[in-house]
């Protein structure tokens, strides 16, 4: 499952909560309608009085009458009703009422987690995704080309950028489809099996404002709205992170389960990558990071203004390496399209 099992255990502590208090209300509303109707209490308990009794007659008679006994409690829930709408409550004041029908608040239906459980575990994943209200605006329906050049050919590609950026989208869809599965969302959400020469990573390299970020958060909804687990931080953010925990040996929950989910999530997204401060340490567990992701066959997108060789001289040659076989490269070009907002 995209999320952990604490998070899992707290949702469905939310059901039984859920559960409790409603049954709670319908214990107030069944009392408050035995002040106002004293007969009712009566008319209630006779229900199961009732199907006892049949039973009893039952055993002596030697033949049960299930009509019978369907009718006698047809009658009492008409003599209930009457009484209720007399004394002006709504019919089935005394029912359990449930935030969600469809499965009664248990987050299930024949086995199948319910929507109200889907819409849970998503709100979960987006909120700790740092992409909550960001992909609600960057996403692929909101992509747009007016941002790039349709005049002028791109001299490396031989079309114009926006010609470009629209093969760009297309190849980033795709990869979206081919990876994270839309057929998965109706249940378990388990991590992919792939083959070893699949590249289920990207790098998006090239000057601020070119759309790199922008879409990162288009592929990050995807995800998301597939129930997939994505992490979004800035270079600086996660390597800021990774000194809280190893260095500093902080023992704040928010930075170690940061740190495991940077590991550990379905798609890792660091953003800006070469705008953090470098040193032995960084470029070391940068390089943590990716190999191990990469062993574990989880997904990255790492976004960076940095050419392949420059990060090779900036990190080390065994990280680009690494790089170099298992992401896609997508280089972007165009003006700074966020001066053009
Ligand atoms: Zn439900």
């Amino acid at each position: 499952m995209a999320i952990d099992n604490s998070s899992y255990n707290a949702i469905m502590r939310e059901y039984e909560n859920i559960r409790a208090n409603n049954r709670a209300a319908q214990v107030r509303r069944i009392e408050e309608v035995y002040e106002k109707i004293p007969k009712m209490k009566e008319l209630n308990s006779s229900t199961g009085s009732l199907a006892v009794s049949r039973y009893k007659e039952s055993l002596k008679s030697g033949g049960f009458s299930s009509i019978n006994l369907k009718k006698d409690i047809d009658d009492i829930k008409k003599r209930k009703e009457i009484l209720l709408k007399e004394a002006g409550f709504p019919v089935d004041y005394m029912e359990m009422e449930y935030d969600c029908n469809d499965c009664k608040d248990t987050g299930y239906i024949e086995g199948k987690k319910c929507h109200c459980l889907q819409a849970k575990i998503r709100k979960l994943l987006y909120a700790q995704s740092n992409l909550e209200h960001i992909v609600s605006k960057e996403n692929f329906d909101n992509f747009s080309f007016k941002y790039y050049d349709d005049k002028y050919l791109l001299p490396s590609q031989n079309i114009t950028n926006a010609k470009y950026m629209d093969g760009v989208k297309k190849f980033c869809e795709a990869f979206t489809d081919k990876y994270f599965n839309a057929d998965r969302t109706k249940n378990e959400v388990f991590s992919n099996k792939q083959g070893e020469n699949d590249r289920r990573s990207i790098v998006f390299s090239g000057s601020t404002g070119v759309g790199k970020t922008y879409l990162s958060n288009c592929i990050a909804k995807v995800l998301l709205d597939r129930y997939y687990s994505v992490i979004y931080l800035s270079a600086k953010e996660l390597f800021e992170t990774l000194v809280k925990v190893n260095i500093e040996k902080s023992e704040e929950q928010k930075y170690l389960l940061l740190v495991k989910e940077v590991y550990e999530c379905d798609m890792l997204i660091i953003d800006d990558l070469g705008s953090e401060l470098f040193n032995h340490f960084t470029t070391s567990e940068f390089f943590h990071i990716i190999n191990r992701r990469i062993n574990t066959e989880k997904s990255t997108i790492i976004s960076t203004n940095l050419s392949l060789d420059k990060m090779r001289d900036t990190y080390s040659e065994r990280v680009t390496s690494r790089i170099r076989k298992s992401f896609i490269y997508i280089r972007l070009y165009g003006n700074d399209i966020r001066a053009r907002l």
